[in-house]
């Protein structure tokens, strides 16, 4: 995960650093509690939440700017505190708003999220990163209880592209300082909210602060070898590009990861309306994906 740095030479440090190397530079980079994980369904505690909420999430053009932080593409919304999107309910300890969101992925396709999911490593994942809402700024939730919370989607290699996407990578060639980009942050979430890991983690870049909720969903957002390669091809501050910015897996330490089983699915994303209607047809796996986007879009 990416958070805000303003010094550059902390940014020199990081990067100039391998992450086997953070602890020594960053004390917290060595925490018992630390992300990414490698997060199994046979082994994770079953456990029920109350559903989750999403609260004005369906910003879109001029409301949001895309960055380049020299490690990833990060996305902030420029919203009014009103209009900020906001989560709660799912287990959540409280209110939560979006500070940015960002991205991780590989060189090649085999690799790039920061979890593992049984076993399986995926292209790309997203990181949305909320605080609590009575924060002011990123800063100053900070080593907080309970005040970052982090949602991750792992998105899936697609034969098609994924045309939610596209208002982003359209941006990201000329990603060099801040862009206005056109966003719809639901749609970029995966179709099923009502399934996902949780556990207490850290952010995943120094200076690795814990505590971090984490709530990772096992349900996918799919991406075509194309659009991958044009995050790929995003360069850092030395123009090199940058590729396979995910952190290596942590030790769980003895933490329990919780698997989220809803007494019933909840998923508010439109697909699942329209998927609804038309049980039993699969969607996982993205059967139909090009058949099903033209009803979808
Ligand atoms: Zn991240």
């Amino acid at each position: 995960m990416i958070f805000s740095i303003h010094k550059y030479y902390t940014i020199t440090l990081i990067f100039a650093a391998s992450p086997k190397n953070w602890a020594e530079l960053f004390p917290s980079c060595g925490g018992e509690s630390q992300s990414p994980i490698a997060l199994k369904s046979s082994s994770a505690t079953p456990i029920t939440y109350p559903p989750l909420e999403f609260i004005n999430f369906d910003f879109t053009y001029g409301s949001a700017t895309a960055l380049n932080t020299g490690h990833s593409v990060q996305v902030s919304p420029t919203l009014p505190d009103g209009e900020v999107p906001k989560v709660r309910g799912g287990g959540l300890p409280k209110e939560y708003k979006l500070v940015q969101f960002h991205f991780h992925w590989g060189r090649k396709s085999n690799r790039g999220s920061e979890h593992t999911l049984d076993g399986k490593r995926y292209p790309m994942e997203m990181h949305l990163v909320f605080i609590g809402t009575e924060y002011k700024d990123f800063n100053a939730a900070l080593n907080k209880t309970n005040a970052i919370a982090v949602f991750s989607v792992l998105f899936k290699k697609s034969k098609f592209d994924n045309p939610i996407l596209n208002p982003l990578i359209d941006v990201l060639p000329d990603v060099g300082s801040e862009d206005e980009m056109p966003v719809h942050v639901f749609k970029l979430l995966p179709w099923d909210l009502s399934s996902f890991f949780r556990y207490n983690g850290s952010l995943t870049t120094p200076l690795c602060n814990e505590p971090v909720i984490w709530t990772v969903f096992d349900s996918f957002v799919p991406i075509s070898e194309r659009q991958l390669e044009l995050y790929r091809e995003l360069e850092g501050f030395d123009e090199v590009n940058i590729e396979d910015n995910f952190r290596p897996l942590q030790d769980l330490n003895g933490r329990t990861v919780y698997k989220n089983k809803a007494k019933s699915r909840y998923c508010r994303h439109p697909f699942c309306v329209f998927y609804e209607k038309i049980q039993p047809f699969k969607y996982k796996g993205y059967y139909g994906w090009k058949r099903l986007k033209n009803y979808y879009l």
